[in-house]
């Protein structure tokens, strides 16, 4: 035994899916679909999107921004746990993987929760901004170039209230982020991100080793 995170084998992550996930049919499909696709694995993991929806539950949350959309399953997860009159500000320049995303947000009946921007999503951000948003998002998700995660945080930062929560996807890399050398742009951009994480005193903070590692920095008072 040890008080150190459990590294999780195949068997005990089936064990864990087995007694906790409640998975309904719609988001199964979609998972299977999306399991089809080359590139699958940005999707983000069943039981992550149940602890996304916890976390929603647990703030009342009304409003959600979600930075990087794929094909939807986190969106159509959240939409699905939002009041009827809640609304996901989604950002993504796929109109093909979206197309996807659509489809499901509208055989769930929560496409009009759902408020798809196809732009850069620096662009969609600062443009919330411009029209006053700032302080108003309950709930902000990012999950997209990790090259700008760093840009995307600063804006969710503001976008969100006070008391609002930023979740940040893929902060473990797959484990490459303890590489001080590693080649790729993206591994050094996430390892410069975590850092200045680690010293933002605007937020409380903590890194979920769950799925490939997710941050969540609630926004202080
Ligand atoms: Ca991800």
């Amino acid at each position: 035994m040890s008080n150190k995170t459990l590294s999780l084998d195949d068997r005990l992550y089936e064990y864990l899916l087995s007694v906790s996930l409640r998975e309904p049919d719609i988001l199964a499909q979609l998972r299977q679909e999306t399991a089809k696709h080359p590139r699958a694995m940005m999707q983000i993991a069943p039981d992550q999107g149940q602890f996304m929806v916890l976390l929603l539950r647990l703030m009342n949350a009304k409003t959600v921004l979600e930075v990087g959309v794929f094909t939807g399953y986190s969106s159509l997860c959240m939409a699905l746990a939002l009041p009827p009159d809640g609304k996901i500000v989604a950002c993504d320049i796929s109109d093909e993987y979206t197309t996807i995303a659509r489809r499901y947000w509208n055989l769930a009946g929560v496409a009009h929760k759902v408020d798809l921007r196809i732009a850069p999503a620096l662009e969609t951000l600062d443009q919330l901004l411009a029209a006053g948003q700032a302080n108003t998002f309950d709930f902000a998700f990012i999950d997209a170039d990790k090259d700008n995660y760093r840009h995307y945080y600063d804006r969710a930062l503001q976008l969100v209230r006070p008391g609002g929560l930023i979740a940040i996807d893929n902060v473990l890399w797959g484990g490459q982020v303890t590489d001080a050398h590693a080649p790729d742009d993206s591994t050094q951009a996430i390892r410069a991100f975590n850092a200045a994480l680690r010293d933002d005193d605007r937020v409380t903070l903590s890194l979920l080793p769950i799925s490939d590692g997710l941050t969540l920095a609630l926004k202080r008072e």
